[in-house]
């Protein structure tokens, strides 16, 4: 999937290494994270492919990875569990959004090394609380 990502040409300073990489192969979800994010002013890549998601943290060195536990395909914890396997990608946080049936791999997702967790249905208002507290 392409980066929809806009050009940063007037923002001097601005960089991909500010921007939060998000991972989901739900169109619905996806405009729902990419639109709360640009309302608070946070640029985003998207992809909705786990392979795709590893290529684009390392050309781009994102802050904050937001990884659809349940891609088409692959597994996010297995690619959650890969970003950490890789030193130069490790310090990246990763924030898993799981389905609501999948509460209970709130464990898998924690030791396959993601940073954090949220469930579906998102809300906005703990969406962006979440997203400001690994911003920082
Ligand atoms: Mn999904």
């Amino acid at each position: 999937m392409a980066d929809r990502s806009k050009a940063d040409a007037d923002a001097p300073g601005a960089s991909d290494a500010g921007k939060v990489l998000i991972v989901e192969d739900n169109d619905l979800n996806m405009r729902l994270f990419c639109d709360v994010l640009e309302a608070f002013g946070i640029e985003s890549l998207q992809t909705g492919s786990g392979p795709e998601a590893i290529k684009l943290a390392r050309a781009h060195k994102p802050r904050l990875i937001i990884m659809d536990i349940q891609l088409a395909d692959s597994s996010g914890i297995d690619i959650t569990r890969a970003l950490k396997a890789d030193p130069e990608l490790a310090p990246i946080p990763v924030l898993a959004v799981t389905a609501f049936a999948m509460k209970g791999d709130e464990k898998r997702i924690i030791e396959a090394g993601a940073e954090g967790y949220l469930s579906k249905p998102i809300s906005v208002s703990s969406f962006m609380a979440t997203v400001r507290r690994f911003l920082g």
